[in-house]
């Protein structure tokens, strides 16, 4: 099950798009010098069809992207959570910020647009970074993966 601590509109997570960012918490990675250290505990409330329906409700208008942050600990659901929104709003992207360092064995793409894969350590930097070990990728036909992750550094 997935839980999100909170969510936010933004415009620099996934290049070129408005992005709802939801974040998921109980992330189980624990990288030295967090960014938001509050996400590694169990908080916040349930997300699933029901309470992103209402979400989306709100604010679904407002971007062109459900950017889902995190959910390491329970990748099928993202991936779920991914097809419902592909299956309400076909013209929606639908991004996910992992921060594992390799995808979930057998992980399947078909509904994300684009993908962030890479824990966050500190001597590499964040994705603004030029020295980041953290890669943006966008998804062509929900399997080949373009490495984007330069548009970061403009
Ligand atoms: S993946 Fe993100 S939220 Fe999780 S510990 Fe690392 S920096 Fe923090």
């Amino acid at each position: 099950m997935l839980k999100y601590a909170d969510y936010d509109i933004v415009f620099q997570e996934i290049p070129n798009e408005v992005s709802l960012a939801i974040n998921i918490s109980n992330c189980p990675n624990h990288c030295i010098g967090c960014h938001s250290p509050y996400l590694m505990k169990d908080v916040g409330d349930v997300l699933d069809e029901q309470s992103l329906q209402l979400l989306m409700d709100k604010y679904g208008h407002d971007v062109t992207c459900v950017c889902f942050m995190g959910g390491d600990a329970d990748p099928n659901s993202v991936a779920t959570l991914a097809s419902f929104v592909k299956e309400k709003y076909p013209s929606m992207k639908v991004g996910w910020y992992s921060g594992k360092d390799q995808l979930p064995e057998f992980f399947s793409l078909k509904n994300f647009d684009y993908v962030k894969i890479g824990s966050y350590r500190e001597e590499c930097g964040p994705l603004k970074s030029r020295t980041t070990n953290q890669r943006l990728y966008k998804i062509h036909e929900g399997k080949n993966l373009q490495d984007i992750t330069e548009k970061f550094w403009k």
